[in-house]
């Protein structure tokens, strides 16, 4: 069971309680890139066996988008985060190293 906890209401649920929007952080390629750079945005995505960022949105809740990073295989999760932001806050990146080092 995954357990997640919203940024933005501080409500936290099950992970039926959220809707997966996918890998986060992704470089976005729009009109006027080209072609292998707009399929990568489009298609290609990492299936990482360890930690992942995700875009989750609280679906039955305030139904904001967030980020959060956890582990593809325990479940655990390091945090969650607003989704306005360019990458991961320290905090998050040091509890997977501290994580990683044990
Ligand atoms: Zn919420």
């Amino acid at each position: 069971m995954l357990l997640l906890t919203c940024p933005h209401c501080g409500v936290a649920g099950e992970e039926t309680e959220f809707a997966p929007g996918g890998e986060a952080h992704i470089a976005r390629h729009g009109p006027g890139s080209d072609d292998s750079a707009f399929e990568a945005y489009m298609f290609e995505r990492t299936n990482p066996r360890g930690p992942h960022f995700e875009r989750w949105r609280h679906a039955y809740g305030c139904g904001k988008w967030f980020h959060a990073a956890r582990d593809t295989v325990t479940l655990e999760v390091y945090g969650t985060y607003p989704a306005n932001v360019a990458g991961p806050p320290q905090e998050i990146l040091d509890r997977i190293e501290k994580r990683k080092a044990k």
